[in-house]
């Protein structure tokens, strides 16, 4: 049986049919409906949040959050503004600034978390600078309290891409309570997940209404339209199955904390392989499990531990490579000094890691890895 890199959770048939019954009885599909609204106040309990709104798909999220923090007005003409953002990301978030006819500029990482270097920000500061947005990488939480810092001194917005770390807290805080707005997604892919569908967690309030305008069009009322939005709406279907994996989160991040300990233990002391340590004050949630390899320590580089793993149907995944700034539809064009970005790019590898994941699997994979299977 191949082991692929993710697997989504699934729960009980029974318990999703139960919970789209409703649906089917009022016919209210879609715009907001009962079930939208019992899943918004669901995870508003769940992330410990004061606001939170529900979009389509966690890029979405982003790019109207961007929006609904007035960013684009700040640059003298369109396009002027900037936003320092990571290099070491998937491209939504770099796509996001993008889209919005902003300039990323791609700040170096830190070569043990892989998040923003925060001692990097500030020297890219420049009068054209409206916002940083920093990633959650893998769920190792950003240094929040320098970033406010640095962002309160320069008049910055910050919006967090947290797609990576839905339900962590810092210090007892949610995560999604840090920055001006912070992203979640929730693709099937990830530690949870409405099939697709994603949120913005804020605590300003005045953020609500453009947040919940943008995502329906701009409409403001049934004879006015106040802004040029999108269609952005999560579903009853999407919500629904948002209740229902929400109900199972628990046990889902203990199956995940159960793989990666296991990991933990059979590569943690090998040579040349380098394993993200748990953060201080961070409850994780075992999002993915990424390892990094060092080819003159460890004998191998990342491109032949990736294809001997091919070899014994193991799907890993090399994420994130490339770094966003070497990409063709950004290379040249931005920034190109972030070279700790590149280099971890060149050597990361995350391993499968979900759910239902088997010991015994997790065993196999340190095997091939380690060559300790003939
Ligand atoms: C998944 C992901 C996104 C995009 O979320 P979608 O819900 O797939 O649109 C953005 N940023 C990061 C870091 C992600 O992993």
């Amino acid at each position: 049986m191949p082991i692929y890199v993710t697997r989504s959770s699934m729960p009980k048939l029974e318990d999703y049919i139960e919970e789209i019954k409703p649906i089917f009885e009022s016919h209210h599909l879609t715009n907001m409906g009962p079930v939208y609204k019992k899943f918004q106040s669901q995870l508003i309990t769940y992330l410990n949040v004061p606001e939170l709104s529900l979009f389509v798909n966690g890029h979405m999220a982003l790019e109207m959050a961007i929006q609904a923090l007035g960013l684009k007005a700040r640059g003298e003409e369109v396009g002027g503004g900037e936003v320092i953002t990571t290099p070491f990301t998937f491209v939504s978030t770099t796509h996001a600034i993008s889209r919005n006819n902003l300039k990323p500029v791609f700040c170096d990482i830190d070569p043990d978390t892989y998040t923003m270097d925060v001692n990097k920000i500030e020297e890219l500061i420049t009068d054209k600078t409206v916002a940083i947005i920093p990633v959650h990488v893998y769920g190792n939480i950003c240094d929040v309290h320098k970033i406010e810092t640095i962002a309160e001194k320069h008049k910055l917005k910050v919006i967090y891409d947290g797609a990576h770390a839905f339900g962590e807290t810092y210090l007892g805080e949610g995560i999604g309570n840090f920055g001006d707005a912070t992203m979640f997604s929730f693709h099937a892919t990830k530690v949870f997940h409405s099939i697709e569908g994603g949120a913005v967690a804020f605590r300003d309030k005045r953020y609500g209404v453009p947040l919940h305008e943008l995502k329906n069009f701009g409409i403001h009322g049934p004879e006015e339209t106040s802004a040029i939005g999108g269609n952005a709406k999560l579903d009853e279907f999407r919500a629904a199955m948002g209740i229902c994996n929400l109900r199972r989160i628990d046990e889902c991040i203990a199956a995940r904390k159960a793989v990666h300990d296991r990991y933990f233990e059979r590569l943690e002391d090998v040579e040349g392989i380098k394993l993200c340590k748990p953060q201080e004050g961070v409850t994780p949630n075992y999002a993915y499990f990424p390892v990094c390899f060092d080819k003159d320590k460890f004998g191998k580089s990342r491109d032949d531990v990736f294809s001997r793993l091919r070899e014994h149907d193991i799907y890993s995944r090399k994420y994130f490579y490339p770094a966003i700034n070497e990409l063709s539809c950004y290379k040249g064009q931005y920034n190109m000094n972030t070279p700790v970005a590149h280099d971890v790019s060149m050597n990361i590898l995350t391993l499968p890691m979900y759910e239902e994941l088997d010991l015994s699997d997790v065993d196999r994979i340190c095997d091939v890895i380690i060559e300790n299977n003939r």
